[in-house]
This record gives C-alpha cells, sequence and structure tokens, in this order.
C-alpha cells in the first residue's frame, strides 16, 4: 500500500491525473468530431440526392416533352399519310386536275413553248445531322434544292441555315416547333411560331423567308383551325405555301431502303410537268441521303427536265387553295 506522503504515491497520482486528463480530452474531442463527421456525411448525403433529385427531374421533364414531341409526331404520320392518300400520283396527275392540286399546268404556259419539265427536290425538317450531307451531294450535282426548316438553336443547326442560303438553295419555312398541338391550337398560335421562326432565320441568315411548307401539308386535319384561316394569313404576309405531288416516302415510320425511296421519287416524274418531290432532311433518315444522287442523275438525265430551287415563278402545288 501507498503512503500518501510516499513519493511513489505521488507520482501514481500525478500519472492518474494524466490519464484522467487524457480521457477527458479524447472525450471532448471525440464529442466534436463524431458530431461533426455525422454532419459532414449527413451534409454530403443530403447534397448528393438533392443532385441526383434534380437529375431525375430534369430527366422526368425531358422525357415528359419527349413523350409529348412523340405524340405529335404520330399524329403527323398518322396525318402525312392521310395526305399521301389523297395527294399520291397514280395513273396521270392530269386526273386530280382541279379536284386536290393542279401539276398539269401547260409547261409551255409562259408562251415559250419550251415543253420544260421542272422538278423541285424540298427538304423538311431540318437542319438534322445529315444536312451537311445532302448540302455535298447537291453541291457535287451543282442543283439547287429548298428546305423547309424548324427552329433550332444550337450552333450546329445555325451553320447549316448559313450554309443553305450561301450556297444558293431555298430558305422555307416549316414552322419553329414542328408541334402540332400547339401551332394548330389557334391562328394566334400559328402566327407566334410563324414570327418566331421568320425573324430567327432573318436573324441567322439575313434572309426573310417568303415560302412556307405546313406541317402535314395545306390539307391535314389535325388543324384545329380551319386552314383556310392559315392560308389567308399567309397571304396577308405575303408568304407563298408549297404542298408536294411525289412523295420519297421517307416519312413513314419505319426506315424506307434506298431503292424504295429511288423509286417512289423517279417512278412517276414522266407523268407530270411540274414536280415537287417531298423528302425528309432528319435524323434517322439516312436512306435519304443515300437515295439523293442516283435520284439527281436520273432526273438529269431526263430530257427537257430541270431542278430547281422554289421560287415566285414556281408552280404552286397546294393540297388545299385558298378561298377552297
Ligand atoms: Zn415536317
Amino acid at each position: 500500500m501507498y503512503d500518501i506522503n510516499d513519493a511513489s504515491y505521488a507520482a501514481y497520482r500525478r500519472r492518474r491525473v494524466q490519464r484522467l486528463k487524457k480521457i477527458i480530452v479524447v472525450t471532448i474531442l471525440l464529442a466534436i468530431l463524431i458530431p461533426l463527421i455525422c454532419s459532414v456525411v449527413f451534409i454530403s448525403l443530403y447534397v448528393h440526392s438533392r443532385k441526383e433529385y434534380r437529375e431525375l427531374n430534369t430527366r422526368y421533364e425531358e422525357l415528359l416533352s419527349t413523350m409529348e414531341s412523340l405524340r405529335d409526331d404520330i399524329a403527323y404520320i398518322e396525318e402525312e399519310q392521310d395526305v399521301y392518300s389523297v395527294s399520291e400520283v397514280t395513273e396521270s396527275a392530269r386526273e386530280y386536275s382541279g379536284e386536290v392540286y393542279q401539276a398539269d399546268t401547260p409547261v409551255d404556259a409562259d408562251g415559250s413553248g419550251t415543253n420544260v419539265r421542272r422538278v423541285y427536290l424540298t427538304f423538311d425538317d431540318g437542319p438534322s445531322i445529315y444536312t451537311g450531307e445532302i448540302l455535298d451531294v447537291l453541291a457535287e450535282y451543282g442543283v439547287h434544292a429548298t428546305f423547309f426548316v424548324t427552329g433550332k438553336d444550337d450552333e450546329a443547326s445555325q451553320e447549316a441555315y448559313k450554309r443553305i442560303v450561301d450556297e444558293g438553295h431555298t430558305l422555307g419555312m416549316h414552322s419553329y416547333s414542328h408541334r402540332y398541338s400547339q401551332i394548330y391550337a389557334s391562328k394566334e398560335a400559328f402566327a407566334e411560331d410563324l414570327d418566331k421562326l421568320q425573324e430567327y432565320l432573318y436573324d441567322v441568315t439575313g434572309v426573310w423567308s417568303r415560302y412556307y411548307r405546313f406541317p402535314g401539308g395545306s390539307s391535314n386535319t389535325a388543324s384545329k383551325v380551319d386552314m383556310k384561316v392559315l392560308i389567308d394569313y399567309l397571304t396577308d404576309r405575303d408568304i407563298m405555301y408549297f404542298d408536294w405531288n411525289i412523295v420519297s416516302g421517307d416519312a413513314s415510320g419505319y426506315v424506307l431502303s434506298a431503292d424504295t425511296i429511288y423509286n417512289n421519287c423517279i417512278s412517276k416524274l414522266e407523268d407530270v410537268n411540274e414536280a415537287i418531290i417531298l423528302m425528309h432532311d432528319a435524323s434517322g433518315k439516312h436512306t435519304t441521303v443515300e437515295a439523293l444522287p442516283r435520284v439527281i442523275e436520273a432526273i438529269q438525265g431526263m430530257d427537257n427536265t430541270e431542278l430547281l430551287p422554289i421560287d415566285d415563278d414556281t408552280y404552286p402545288i397546294q393540297h388545299r387553295k385558298a378561298g377552297s
């Protein structure tokens, strides 16, 4: 046993006090550190989950808008197929004269008697990842076409609009949003969408486009507004609209082979003097690009036939005329 005066007892007490001090310090440190670490872990988990929540929310919103545009696409495909069955050239375009369109205007109507067949390649829905390729093919063959574009504000699309203009093609409009549910909801909505695209294209290219193609064509039945009202609106704004009398068929839901697209474009050309061919400049439609060189070669090989971009002199093939 220690004597309280014993030096070794004093040393024992010192050690004990020291140990107690250590325990107290460690306890205090742990009391501070554990909640701190817990807080840091908790906060980082919270921040992380917030981030995940935001990402999920963004993806949810993206999916919603994808769903909405898919719904529009379905309406679009259904509508355009309706239009195709109306506008399809069967035996001879002349049989349709006065009914659906008048593609059989005598080619020498201007009195020139040159009997020239005029063919217009038109590309809807661009710019797309294939616009550059389409432009390359057109340049290779020295051909000018017409692009009925929608509104896209990314840099690549802006370059595409500029290239279309710089290389001498006609820049036509095909609505900013291409959403049936929006543009055909009311005359005001249609006008707003049109103004937005016309001004946007002017800002990007310096061209004030005066040519329009209605999504689904002028005889679409998706519009809640009487198409006549929209046609009159375009007329008031000095904008010409063009439908088509030959379809490449590349708008259908499944991918057509380049051979089929080629045949669709060429097989009925002999029957018409004025031909506006509907094609698409859209992702997922690469077979259109593949068919294009052969389509152009075939047209260039036809007698008395010109390939032209749409301009004020183009005979307006329209499924629905103003006033009808
Ligand atoms: Zn379209």
